[in-house]
């Protein structure tokens, strides 16, 4: 199975209750090879919630106790970030996917890249924290950025043939 986003799925799970609905995965979704999910709920944050940046650096950083995640209302939610990539991660291992398509630039999901810590709008390169934890868990993540048909069509191929192994 792939994990993906569900904010990418369109499930009103963002900050501001909305989604981020992506029309090729949505597309995709159909094919039931797709585990919805999403870190940040996992954490049991709410919905809606203040937007949250990493302060100090990426999301590697605050894995390693060398950076912080602030709301907006100057609220330190490393503790959640944390506790969203834990369990993403055991969910991960109990489907056994080796494949996860996160929401770029998310503290929790970005993939390249995430925002600086300012809440200015600028980013900075670097996943964000449950996307780092399941790459250092060896899973390949990728963004919806990086997503074409192509791709898609060998991710689910690969996938489906290491579920008949
Ligand atoms: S934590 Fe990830 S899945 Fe959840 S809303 Fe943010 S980007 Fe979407």
């Amino acid at each position: 199975m792939i994990l993906v986003s569900a904010c990418l799925l369109g499930h009103n799970v963002k900050y501001n209750g909305g989604n981020n609905a992506n029309e090729l995965l949505q597309k995709y979704n159909a094919r039931g090879r797709f585990v919805a999910v999403c870190p940040e709920c996992f954490a049991m944050l709410p919905v809606p919630r203040p937007p949250m940046e990493i302060q100090g650096g990426n999301g590697k950083k605050l894995l390693a106790g060398k950076a912080k995640a602030m709301d907006k209302d100057g609220m330190d939610t490393t503790a959640y970030l944390l506790t969203g990539a834990r369990k993403l991660l055991k969910i991960a291992e109990a489907y056994h996917a080796r494949v996860a398509i996160l929401k770029e630039g998310s503290p929790s999901c970005g993939v390249h890249n995430i925002y600086d810590g300012t809440f200015r709008g600028r980013k900075i390169r670097g996943a964000g924290a449950a996307a780092a934890l399941l790459q250092k868990h060896g899973l390949t993540v990728y963004s919806e950025k990086d997503m074409t048909v192509g791709r898609l069509e060998t991710l689910l191929a690969e996938d489906l043939r290491r579920d008949r192994v």
